[in-house]
């Protein structure tokens, strides 16, 4: 269907991924903020309506979640300093980050859901929610008291509907702990790489899973057929929603908020680094919209995949993002990286994120592993091993030669010593501990 060779020829970097090697990607298509958002489709507005939806939603969020009561049912993860870590990058792997500051953002920990998809995807059930509530009379309007839909009544009318989704495994898990505890017939279909563990515990809490033999974009398919032949029935769409999507954005003004209590100004002088692992590009590709829309050019985001299933590097590199898919070059999309086995970019987030993007680095299953015990050596943290991948990004900014061409290029080779650096650390907690000593023991 493509010819591949030709691929590799005109764009390099294809011959090395579709080698498998480790790659650091710099953006070539990347703009000036101000010339790419005035191309967009979505904007602050949609940001700021996302915002607002959620504190409308935190009285009743947490009623059926008493553990978000501490944020007052905002569900928020916290931002911590790791400079054992940076220091540990430095002796072992040979990245210096000089005298910048690293974080790791601990999505990781979010209530309810355990990962990254906490934002995106409780986001979207809430939306929908609301809409049938409005329309149904349920909800007087906007101003109404939300913890009206914890009612007896409420909770008849919502599992008399359907909520379903395709996922990998997390996905899955936020989707459907929210739609259970409103009371919808949550269905997740499961694709093959799915770790067992969360079924489990989906069907521990009223979930029905339905699992496959197939990768990821047959769950995918099924579920939306499925969902499709039934008028009560509501199909959360990863690769193309622009809800899921919004709801990932609001993290940037929290982190915002975040930053400024660490004493960490962002600016033309104080650039602000971010790496964050990616799958089918939903959630990194709407935390990246909300920083780019709040930091504009102070702002560099970089996406980290494993070298087996870079769906949105390939995607974006050739430019024919949702239209090529890692098999399409002969990797085999498949990774111990369960949240990131996606062989297939939304095409949507990768036309999203062509003009922002500053680039990706893919990472090797083993280091994954590597970088998940030493954050829990140096800093006593745990994330899953897909989070990790977020490390290679920092390790890139402190070594390799195409982030140095970057820094050079974006005239910021003097400021690196006032530099900030996130790690987004997008899942973890609700790993059962007999899975973390296989992962700690784990050396590919
Ligand atoms: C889903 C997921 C990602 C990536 O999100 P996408 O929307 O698939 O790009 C990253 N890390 C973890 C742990 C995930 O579950």
């Amino acid at each position: 269907m493509f010819d591949i060779e030709k691929m590799k020829q005109e764009i390099p970097v294809v011959a090395d991924i579709a080698a498998a090697k480790e790659v650091a990607w710099i953006n070539p298509k990347k703009e000036a903020f101000e010339k790419a958002a005035a191309k967009m489709e979505l904007s602050r507005k949609d940001m700021d309506d996302a915002e607002a939806r959620l504190k409308r939603f935190a009285p009743l969020i947490m009623k059926v979640f008493p553990e978000t009561a501490d944020r007052g049912g905002i569900i928020e993860s916290e931002l911590t300093e790791i400079p054992k870590m940076k220091q540990l990058l430095k002796e072992q792997y040979g990245a210096d980050l000089r005298d910048a500051r690293l974080f790791l953002k601990r999505d990781s920990d979010l209530a309810v859901a355990g990962s990254v998809k906490a934002r995106g995807g409780i986001y979207e059930v809430l939306k929908h929610s609301e809409d049938l509530a409005i329309e149904a009379g349920i909800l007087s309007g906007y101003e109404d008291d939300y913890t009206k839909l914890a009612s007896p009544d409420a909770r008849a009318f919502f599992s008399a509907r359907k909520v379903q989704v395709g996922s990998t495994g997390n996905l899955g898990v936020s989707i459907g702990m929210m739609s259970a505890a409103l009371g919808y017939q949550a269905i997740v279909h499961m694709s093959a790489d799915a770790k067992q563990w969360k079924k489990d515990y989906l069907r521990a809490h009223g979930v029905t899973v339905v699992e496959y033999a197939g990768d990821y974009g047959k769950a995918v398919a099924q579920g939306r057929a499925e969902s499709d032949a039934d008028p009560m029935s509501y199909f959360v769409d990863d690769e193309n929603s622009r809800d899921l999507f919004m709801g990932y954005s609001v993290a940037a003004e929290r982190l915002d908020g975040q930053l400024k209590a660490q004493g960490v100004t962002v600016d033309e002088d104080h650039p602000l680094f971010v790496y964050i692992p990616c799958g089918v590009g939903g959630a990194p590709g709407g935390v990246t919209f909300g920083l780019k829309e709040l930091y504009g050019d102070n702002v560099h985001v970089f996406f980290a995949e494993p070298v087996q299933a870079c769906c949105m590097l390939i995607g974006l590199a050739t430019g024919l993002h949702s239209k090529i898919s890692v098999q399409d070059i002969g990797l085999s999309g498949q990774t111990h990286a369960d949240g990131l086995a996606v062989g297939r970019p939304s095409g949507f987030v990768g036309g999203v994120m062509e003009p922002l993007l500053s680039g990706e680095v893919t990472v090797e299953d083993a280091r994954l592993y590597d970088y998940m015990r030493a954050l829990y050596d140096s800093e006593g943290l745990f994330i899953e091993p897909s989070s990790c991948a977020a490390f290679e990004g920092a390790v890139a900014a402190g070594k390799a030669a195409e982030f140095r061409s970057y820094i050079e290029e974006n005239g910021l080779t003097g400021k690196m010593d006032q530099a900030s650096h996130i790690v987004w650390a997008t899942g973890g907690k609700l790993v059962p501990q007999p899975v973390r000593d296989v992962f700690m023991g784990t050396h590919l």
